[in-house]
């Protein structure tokens, strides 16, 4: 038996063994409220047909994901990302997504502050296009170990500042625990986003000691050092009240039976539940 089924979502990319017609039928069997859908996994899929699936599954979808990778030394390849984010925007249109989350980019040995400016430029030539198709974009920070060539936004003071400044309802963040849980100002910065109506969406999984690889190692909730009931609870007083979306890359979860592993899943889920 789930508790509070309704507030949890899964990341298709959790579960990647599995193709989305799978995770549909999966995770609304087990009672998982929401569905956040990555772009692999519904590649030469009629969209409206997903969408009607996922209706029909009792599913919401969450997220569309992602977007990004704004910077680039060449005008001309700065302007391929803006037209794939556009595209991108498109295909969540006809998910019915709400939001897609942006991994935002960087150039090896470009300086972190001009990937910055370029982002906030990218985006910006997204928001009215977004605007008209309803879907709204969340800047997600990423861990400062990415900052090479994944993302030059590292922390959730960046992202927020982004968002205020490209001054757009459209534009908000996205809070991820894994890459936010060191930050010293993690609290304040939480309070600071919800006090500008910016915090879009919230990912959940565990930092594992040691890390094994610094992409696919992720740890299931509880298996960590993340205070996620802490965080959850300064995301919550900070007015979002929406979906816990678990997204967890792990090769080793990935190479066992995937409904045991989304049964841990659950398991997971209840334990902070039963902490909340
Ligand atoms: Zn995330």
């Amino acid at each position: 038996m789930i508790i509070n089924g309704e507030n949890l979502c899964i990341h298709t990319i959790t579960t990647k063994p599995w193709g989305i017609d799978k995770c549909l039928a999966a995770y609304s069997r087990v009672g998982v409220g929401g569905i956040s859908i990555w772009r692999q996994s519904v590649e030469n899929r009629s969209k409206r047909e997903i969408y009607r699936r996922a209706n029909e599954s009792g599913l919401r979808i969450a997220s569309y994901v992602r977007g990004g990778f704004f910077p680039s030394i060449s005008v001309q390849d700065r302007q391929k990302a803006i037209d794939e984010n556009l595209r991108i925007i498109d295909e969540a249109y006809e998910l019915g997504a709400p939001l897609v989350v942006l991994v935002c980019g960087a150039v090896p040995g470009q300086s972190l502050s001009s990937s910055r400016d370029q982002i906030a430029d990218g985006i910006a030539a997204c928001l009215d296009h977004a605007q008209e198709a309803g879907v709204r974009l969340g800047i997600e920070p990423l861990h400062p170990m990415y900052s090479d060539d994944r993302s030059a936004v590292n922390t959730l003071e960046q992202a927020t500042d982004i968002a205020i400044q490209l001054d757009h309802p459209m534009i908000g963040v996205t809070i991820d625990v894994y890459h936010t849980w060191w930050d010293m100002h993690l609290e304040k910065e939480i309070k600071r986003c919800g006090a500008h109506d910016k915090i879009f969406s919230f990912h959940i999984c565990d930092w594992r000691t040691p890390t094994m690889d610094l992409l696919n190692d992720r740890g299931l909730m509880g298996e960590g050092c993340i205070p996620i009931t802490q965080i959850s609870q300064w995301i919550s007083e900070a007015g979002f009240h929406g979906f816990h979306e678990v997204e967890i890359f792990s090769n080793r979860f990935w190479s066992m039976d995937q409904g045991q592993f989304l049964n841990r899943i659950v398991e997971a889920w209840n334990q902070l539940q039963s902490k909340e």
